[in-house]
Formats: structure tokens, sequence, C-alpha cells
């Protein structure tokens, strides 16, 4: 792992918006109309006279859960990196947001946990809000510039013509299946999330599929939502984190305050530890965790169904190994790599690809080679979120690896930086610069980090160890 990475990454969150943009295509095409797919199409109208967003769900539809984002029902958090991008892509997004009804929490308003002792406070800042509020002010922005629109239409396969991608075949929302539609395309962009199918399509055309690496992590969620009603707990935001050491349970839960005066409380567990859909079972859980969470479950009104979520495994689709990549094919968000949700990284992740689409766009790129440069800045956005991620991952007893070379010492590096970050400030603060993908983990593993982390735990020899 190279300084470089940590160089580029930086320059890749940068919060200044392009200072030029030249249209170098004529249509672009982008296969999914998601977190990842809209923001795709917001770059994308910077440097296409047309983009055109596919998406199979009706986005015009009252009811906002939608079936092609399942996940949509479970708490997300916006981590500050992806905020940036926001911010970046649509000036004033945040602001908007907490003016629309989103919870800002800072300081004193966000409170953690790890193994139930509370962090060092923290100059921190959230913004909450359900998944499908914060998805409809994405789309909002995306679908008024002038030369963006959706259609609403099942993506079918892709076009070649050569070495390239040339266009999609799409069916249109009513139309019988066997109906197939071309749209031709100077760039296609694979935005159809975890279960994409283009590996499918890549190999039906002779072509090698991407290289798939998976975690099996076997998580569990429920979110429950509660209305907030008077004499709320002081903070908005609470964030409980379980390690897996002396026989206890792993797991992340989150209390957090989003629009429309409600509360939201995700539960996690792992392997054989299921949340259920039981409202009894949903309370009885949050006893155990810091008070808040019992505070709000007990004395809050309910106001939803406990809904609950499944997920086999961490994955990411190595599009920079491909031997043989075509030419006018790009890939965002999940459908290159979806991670362990608990730490949240998807929507940021997807709005860093973004930016690595910006920056491959405005390089001059031969539009008739492969966009191998823009995979590779995918690469580095990805590693950094998998690094961390699957770190903590691997060391849960119920995950057997793969584990990387050099697993051992990083997992030690990581225990220290994590158990100095309760007492610490400093380590704190840059332990939250990762977290919240505004700095790469290589940041965290320098020298100076090190010592500092290994002096504060040497001084605070009350606490366990935290190894696997
Ligand atoms: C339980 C859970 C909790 C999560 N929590 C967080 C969190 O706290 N913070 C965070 O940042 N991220 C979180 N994520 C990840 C986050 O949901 C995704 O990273 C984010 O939605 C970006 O995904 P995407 O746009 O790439 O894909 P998706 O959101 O999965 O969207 C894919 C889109 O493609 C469309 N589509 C698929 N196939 C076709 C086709 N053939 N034709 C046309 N359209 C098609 C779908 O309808 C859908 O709209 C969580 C994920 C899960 C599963």
């Amino acid at each position: 792992m190279s300084n470089k990475s940590s160089r580029r990454f930086r320059e890749l969150g940068t919060s200044q918006p392009p200072a030029d943009s030249r249209v170098i295509l004529r249509r672009a095409v982008v296969m999914g109309g998601s977190i990842a797919g809209l923001l795709a199409a917001r770059v994308l109208s910077e440097h296409a006279a047309e983009v055109v967003i596919i998406e199979r769900d009706d986005l015009t539809a009252e009811d906002e859960r939608r079936p092609g984002v399942p996940q949509g029902a479970q708490v997300h958090v916006l981590l500050d990196g992806g905020r940036v991008q926001l911010d970046r892509w649509f000036p004033g997004f945040s602001d908007d947001l907490v003016a629309a009804g989103a919870v800002h929490s800072r300081d004193d308003a966000i409170r953690m946990y790890v193994n139930g002792a509370a962090k060092v406070p923290v100059a921190n800042e959230i913004i909450s809000a359900s998944r499908p509020f914060l998805e409809r002010q994405v789309r909002a922005r995306t679908l008024s510039l002038p030369n963006v629109h959706s259609v609403q239409a099942q993506t079918r396969d892709v076009i070649f013509s050569g070495d390239r991608v040339s266009g999609v075949r799409c069916t249109l929302a009513g139309e019988p299946a066997d109906k197939v539609r071309t749209m031709a395309a100077d760039l296609v962009v694979d935005a159809m999330g975890r279960s994409s199918r283009l590996s499918d399509w890549l190999e039906r055309a002779g072509l090698p599929r991407p290289a798939m690496r998976r975690i099996g992590i076997d998580l569990n969620y429920a979110t429950a939502e509660f209305r907030r009603g008077e004499g709320s707990p002081g903070a908005t935001t609470v964030q409980a984190i379980v390690l897996p050491q002396n026989g206890r349970r792993a797991g992340t839960s989150v209390l957090t305050a989003v629009e429309e005066d409600r509360w939201a409380i995700l539960l996690s567990g792992f392997a054989a530890d299921r949340p259920t859909r039981d409202p009894d079972d949903f309370r009885e859980r949050c006893r155990r965790l810091p008070p808040m969470f019992a505070e709000v479950a007990d004395t809050c009104q309910m106001i939803a169904p406990v809904t609950t979520y499944r997920q086999a495994d961490s994955r990411r689709r190595d599009f920079h190994l491909m031997s043989h990549l075509p030419a006018g094919l790009l890939a965002v968000g999940d459908a290159v790599a979806s991670f362990n949700p608990i730490y949240g990284q998807g929507m940021s992740s997807a709005a860093l690809h973004a930016s690595c689409l910006s920056a491959y766009l405005r390089s001059a790129p031969s539009l008739s080679k492969p966009a191998r440069d823009y995979f590779e800045m995918v690469r580095i956005v990805i590693d950094a979120a998998w690094q961390t991620s699957t770190l903590n991952d691997l060391a849960l007893p119920h995950v057997n690896g793969p584990y990387p070379r050099g697993y051992r010492v990083a997992r030690r590096i990581s225990n220290l930086i994590l158990q100095a970050s309760v007492a610490d400030a400093d380590i704190n603060h840059r332990f939250l610069q990762v977290a919240n993908m505004r700095a790469h983990p290589n940041d965290l593993v320098r020298p100076s980090a090190i010592f500092r982390a290994a002096r504060v735990v040497r001084s605070n020899k009350s606490r366990q160890p935290m190894t696997k």
C-alpha cells in the first residue's frame, strides 16, 4: 500500500466543484437510477449532450419503498465523505436536506459506545434522514438538469460493436417482456447494484467476467421507526458497537433521529444472532444496549412494523484486473463493490465513484479504449472501504476468510487504534476521518499514529486487549 493511494484518495474526495466542463459524448446511458446511477448522471451531464437513466422501478410512485432497493427501509447513515461529495455536485445540498427535515447532529448530540464504554467527545457531524428521503432529494436535483432524463425500463443487455459497447437493449415498462428496444450510446454505465447482471452479459459476448471477491458475513439487520415525543434523549445519534471478544455477540446498533419527527433504530447481529420482526424481541434487544435505546423503544410509539434484511456477503468485482475490457463501459456503486452495510460506506463510495468518473472524463480520455484509468481510481476508493470493513469482519468468529497477506499485523494495529480512540481525541479524530471516508486507511497506520496509540493504550491498562 502506498502513499500514492492516500494522496489520490484525498484528491478524489475534494469538496471543490470542477472548474470547467467539456462535452465529449453525444449520449450516455446509465443503467439503474438509485444513488450511484443518479450521481453518475449528474457528472455525465457536464460531458454528454444527453444523459438517459434507465430504471425499472416507477420513480414517481407514491410509495417510496421500491422493489429495486429492498434495503431502503433500513437505517442509512450518510458518512461525511459522501456528504462532501453531495455538496460538491449539488452546492448547498446538505443545508437543503436539513431545511427539508433531515437531522443535523454534532458534538454532544452524537454518542458512541464501544463494548459499552462511551468514546471521548469528538468533533463529528452526522446528517440523518431515511434512505427514500435522501434518494428523493438527489433524484430531484439530477432530473432537474436539462440534459438528463429517466426512462422506466428494464435493461436486458448491452450491445457490443467490435471492441466496444455501443448501447443497451431494454424493455419499456408496460410493454411485453419480448418487446426489446435498443438505445445507442457513446458510454454505458452499470449502476444496477450488487445483483447487476453485467458479468453474465460480458460472458455471453465471449468476454471474461470481472473476478468477484466475496467475504461471507452472514449479517442480519432489523430496523424500526418510532414517533419522537417530548422529553427525547439529549442525543440525536447514538451508535453502539460490540466487538466479538470474551464471548460477546458482535453487532452494531444505531439510534438516530430522522425527518418527520421520527426515530429510527437499527439492530444488527451475525450468523445465528438474528433480530426478528417481533416488536417485543426488538424492544428486549434495545434494553441490552446503552440506556437511550430502551428509552426510545419503551416510551415512544412504534409507527411502522419492524423490517428485517439479510446480507450474505461483502463482494467486489475487480474490473481493474480484467484482461479484456470493452471500451465505452463503466460501472459504479454497488455494481462494483458492496460492503458490510454496518460501516455505512455504500453511498459514500458511490459518490466517490462519481468523483472518479469526473476525473476520468476531464482527463481527455480516448473513448475508443477501455476506461482502465477510471477503474484504477475506483480501485483506490474500493480498497479504502474494503480494507476498513473487511479487516473488522475477518475478526468475527463465524467468518472464515480469505485472509489477506499481512492480516494479523494489520489487525493488531487496527485494534490498537480502536482501543486508543476510545480515550484519545487525536486518535479518535484520525480514526473518524478514515471511518467517514475522508481519509485513506493508510493514513492511520503512519508511525506517528501507531506510537501515539501505543502510548495511550499503555497508560490505560485497565482496558482489555481486543484481539481475535
Ligand atoms: C441493509 C443495508 C443497509 C445499508 N446501509 C447503508 C448506510 O447506512 N450508508 C450507506 O452509505 N450505504 C448503506 N447501504 C448501501 C447502499 O444501500 C448502497 O450502497 C447504495 O444504495 C448505492 O447503491 P447503488 O445505487 O449502486 O445500487 P442500488 O441502490 O442497489 O440500486 C440499483 C438500482 O438499479 C436498478 N436496476 C437493477 N437492475 C436493473 C435493470 N436490469 N434495469 C433497470 N434498472 C435496474 C434497481 O431498480 C435500483 O434502482 C446499505 C445497504 C444495505 C443492504
